[in-house]
């Protein structure tokens, strides 16, 4: 029997993104956009879908949508049309959606992401378009019978469609992170997967590596975090790679992603546009974005994570890896930034600010905003620290501390009782104790040239003070008083 040579097969995977927009109002009617609220509690004849209501276009979630396009490196529509999109759901209480069809609010972005491509470039994934559109409602299964809530009927969404770009889970995975950190500059969504204001859809084909045609597409829907994603996909590509090397043949098909058995099973067989009847709404007039309007949008931009990483390589010198994690919270990054203004040492900052303020929020499950701590009283801190007020392990005690209170430093010191007071008399006699306890044992090694042995008697003698003392200026006090 003959064996095939192996295909060697590549995927090509393009991400849908929902972004649910953070406008006070809904995006056809006056209806409030909040979440956690009783069921239904926030409807009109608008959003309900009751004949004869009318909607009225909400012009910031337009002017939200115009930023994402433009932060996104999209060119944005001279003029706004929406469509409908016919189909039936439950939560759909209109039986179609408003949406945009062929005419996306924006259209022909890209993303650069901070990983390489294989020439070394950085790796760049189109956005074919971005477009406004309403949120369906709920539907709530529970005991055998579906609940519905249409407080959310009417959110307004932008979706982003990236490009068939992105060839690995990983590379997806990337992307939704950095979409995602872009995306949180901009403050139009608060972007919580847990609350569904941000959603993703993911496409994903395999086609033997060189080949120029796409081959047959799954589309997973019910993916409920980046991590999900990643892994559908993993299981996805190894489901389509073993089907094609079996002989067998593929169909395009919708699949929802099962979170606890690890596997995809089918929803539906995909529907085309066609099979949505889109047509132009007639209840809502087409109208023109002013060129004026568009630029006075991009004037508001603030500093994307892109150029904001080049600027702290190029101005503080900071590691790449440092840099990244600082820009990839816009929040972070402005608390940085507030503290170096204070004292002209970046790389030092920026270690406390990567190291012990991010224990410190990851431990409380909190953002920098929620911090006790203000950059003022960071540098506070630091500057106790390097006056040797405070040593490595009490500095990082009365920073959790400051945490904890929200009391600057020198009080949180003093009430901790961690200042080093300059009592010589004190270290003096620590030492002299020290040296007649292990007078045997460390202080010969000591004498006999092992260096490893001072450590030992900083130590003990830091133990006795405490903690109040500089091991620093310990070391030698105590070779000292050991060499005479
Ligand atoms: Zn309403």
């Amino acid at each position: 029997m003959a064996t095939a040579s192996k295909v060697e097969y590549e995927p090509v995977i393009g991400l849908e993104v929902h972004v649910q927009l953070k406008t006070a109002t809904k995006m056809f009617c006056g209806c409030a956009v909040q979440f956690g609220v009783p069921a239904n509690s926030l409807t009109c004849p608008v959003c309900l879908g009751l004949p004869g209501a009318l909607p009225m276009v909400n012009r910031q979630a337009v002017e939200y949508g115009i930023r994402i396009g433009l932060a996104l490196n999209c060119q944005i529509a001279h003029r706004i049309k929406f469509d409908r999109k016919n189909y039936f759901y439950p939560d759909l209480p209109k039986g179609y959606q408003i949406s945009q069809y062929d005419e996306p609010l924006c259209f022909d972005g890209e993303l650069q992401l901070p990983i390489h491509d294989t020439s070394g470039q950085p790796k760049i994934c189109r956005i074919t378009r971005a477009h406004l559109e309403e949120d369906a409602g709920k539907s709530i299964h529970m005991d055998g019978s579906t609940l519905v809530d249409l407080n959310r009927a009417g959110t307004p969404l932008v979706e982003i469609v990236g490009g068939p770009d992105l060839r690995s889970p990983e590379e997806a995975y990337v992307y939704l992170n950095t979409l995602k950190r872009n995306l949180s500059y901009l403050g139009v969504s608060d972007l919580s997967m847990e609350k569904g204001s941000l959603r993703c859809d993911a496409n994903v084909s395999i086609r033997p590596k060189g080949q120029e045609k796409f081959g047959v597409r799954s589309e997973i829907k019910n993916l409920n975090s980046f991590r999900a994603v990643r892994a559908a996909l993993e299981h996805e590509i190894k489901r389509h790679t073993e089907v094609l090397e079996g002989g067998g043949s593929l169909s395009q098909q919708t699949l929802l992603w099962d979170e606890e058995k690890l596997e995809t099973r089918p929803m539906r067989s995909k529907e085309e546009a066609t099979d949505y009847r889109f047509f132009p709404e007639p209840d809502l007039a087409t109208f023109d974005v002013p060129r004026e309007w568009v630029e006075k949008v991009r004037a508001t931009l603030p500093e994307m994570p892109e150029k904001r990483l080049l600027r702290f390589l190029d101005d503080y010198k900071l590691s790449e890896q440092d840099a990244v994690y600082l820009v990839g919270d816009k929040a972070l990054a402005e608390f940085y930034e507030a503290a170096i203004k204070l004292m002209d040492e970046p790389k030092k900052v920026a270690a406390w600010v990567v190291g012990e303020v991010t224990r410190e929020l990851n431990d409380r499950n909190i953002g920098i905003e929620e911090l006790q701590v203000s950059p003022a009283e960071l540098i506070e801190l630091i500057k106790l620290l390097d006056a040797g007020k405070l040593n490595n392990i009490t500095a990082k005690e009365v920073f959790h501390g400051m945490a904890e209170e929200g009391a600057g430093a020198l009080e949180t010191a003093k009430k901790l009782n961690k200042l080093i007071e300059q009592d010589e008399g004190a270290m003096d006699a620590a030492i002299a104790e020290v040296i007649e306890e292990f007078k045997d044992k460390a202080v010969a090694d000591f004498k006999n040239g092992e260096q490893k042995a001072l450590g030992f008697l900083i130590g003990q003698c830091m133990r006795k003070l405490k903690g109040k003392a500089n091991p620093k200026e310990l070391g030698p006090k105590i070779a000292k008083a050991i060499n005479g």
